[in-house]
């Protein structure tokens, strides 16, 4: 048996603990991990906040890593046309640099039989609630949730896909964003990544809201047109008059009573309401002006791997630049530090890199 660290966030401690290097099975990969980023969501679940994480987890599913081996895909290692160590499973071979996309999903429902399978009736997700994560020096997983990382992307450009995708899948399902004028409530790093999409994929004006100076500070330099003070009595008035009118769409990267409010507020009328930060709690909805003043509002839930595809794009074509996003990074052994660097509100992206020993 072979022994590795792996991080266990329990109820107030964040430990690195020992544990036995898992073996793949059938289809899948063991990959040594480079680097992990911490999450929103992991704070949320860490605090005891995450609605669907309960303590204690294994977190980590921002993840980059080399592919050390592979299982046999279908069949089984003894059958005839499998070949064992050092085969490629779904074309992955040991030494390759992949991220994972991190979705589970069970490939026979109606949504991962729709092309949905983000929306997957019986979704695991790697690194929330699963058995396994990212921020471990080894992991396991079916080998076609791992994406090849272009060369061009370094190890921490290559950790960005992941959250990246998230907000290049809520433009997407937004509709054609060029021209529109746009709010970003919430300037913590998925508000930070949606401005930067946004302005890649040529939004018109676009105001951002953070409680925080110095993330409003971000979002004026990674271009948001005006930014305001999340906490002021009229956070919805001063958006209009920045904007000029309503907005045409408003991402919420909050989700909280008072962001949704703010957001239906703005979007008054006829806009459209993204639904992206992930809500701690239910929140009331002014519906009968939803109704009348025709607000549509949308949910969108992590991404698909043609999200994937452009957040690679847009890291390579600079769209995106790492040094805006990756601001500290900390060892495995200093994970706990990591957290409360992300927690701090001084920090747009941490990562824990596992790559020493
Ligand atoms: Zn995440
Ligand atoms: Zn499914």
């Amino acid at each position: 048996m072979t022994v590795m660290r792996r991080v266990v966030v329990h109820p107030g401690r964040i430990a690195v603990e020992a544990a036995e290097v898992p073996v793949p099975g059938t289809g899948e990969a063991l990959v040594r991990t480079l680097a992990a980023g911490v999450c929103g969501s992991d704070l949320h679940a860490a605090h005891g906040r995450h609605p669907f994480v309960p303590l204690p987890y294994r977190p980590g599913h921002e993840v980059v890593g080399i592919v050390e081996s592979v299982a046999a895909s279908a069949g089984g290692a003894s059958a005839g046309g499998a070949s064992a160590g050092g085969a490629s499973a779904g074309g992955f071979r040991p030494g390759q640099r992949v991220i994972v996309e991190p979705d589970l999903p069970c490939w026979t429902c109606k949504m991962c039989t729709t092309g949905r399978e983000n929306l997957c009736e019986n979704l695991q997700f790697f690194g929330c609630g699963y058995a396994q994560g990212g921020m471990a020096e080894y992991f396991t997983v079916a080998a076609n949730r791992l994406h090849p990382v272009p060369d061009v992307l370094d190890d921490h450009a290559a950790a960005l896909i992941e959250p990246l995708s998230t907000p290049v899948h809520a433009v997407r399902l937004a509709g054609d964003v060029a021209g529109r004028s746009v709010a970003v409530l919430g300037a913590g790093t998925i508000g930070l990544l949606t401005l930067a999409v946004l302005r890649a994929h040529g939004a018109g004006a676009v105001v951002s809201t953070d409680p925080n100076l110095a993330k409003r500070q971000r979002a004026a330099a990674l271009g948001a047109d005006a930014t305001i003070d999340a906490r002021s009595p009229d956070v919805t008035g001063q958006v209009r008059e920045a904007l000029g009118g309503s907005a045409d769409i408003v991402f919420d990267c909050v989700s909280v009573q008072s962001s949704l409010d703010q957001a239906i507020g703005i979007a008054d009328k006829g806009g459209t309401v993204m639904v992206v930060g992930v809500p701690a709690r239910e929140v009331t909805v002014a519906l009968p002006i939803v109704q009348d003043h025709q607000i549509r509002i949308q949910g969108s839930a992590t991404y698909l791997p043609p999200d994937y595809a452009e957040s690679a794009d847009l890291l390579r074509r600079g769209a995106v630049r790492t040094a805006d996003f990756v601001t500290a990074v900390r060892p495995l052994a200093q994970v706990a530090e990591a957290f409360e660097l992300a927690s701090s509100g001084q920090h747009v992206k941490v990562l824990v890199s596992a790559g020493e020993p």
